[in-house]
């Protein structure tokens, strides 16, 4: 399974044998924001979402379309742009 990360707000997809902690660290280092997400929705997965008023965060946890959960993490709504 692919692995992602949110750099600098945008949705990155870690390359095949690369370990995606490295890969963190090393873009931390460098001063970036960064951190570990899950796999993005696909359209119909968000536009379903905006229709129930129901979303996902990055982290996986349910949330409100423009909300946040309990961990900080935002909707992918609001990640990608789309409310
Ligand atoms: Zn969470």
């Amino acid at each position: 399974m692919k692995q992602h990360i949110l750099l600098n707000g945008q949705v990155r997809t870690i390359k095949e044998g690369v370990d995606a902690n490295e890969a963190i660290n090393k873009l931390l280092e460098k001063g970036h924001k960064v951190e570990k997400c899950k796999s993005p929705p696909t359209t119909k997965t968000l536009e379903k979402w905006v229709m129930d008023g129901v979303a996902k965060a990055t982290d996986g946890c349910r949330v409100e379309t423009d909300g946040e959960c309990i961990h900080g993490k935002k909707s992918w709504l609001l990640v990608l742009g789309m409310i």
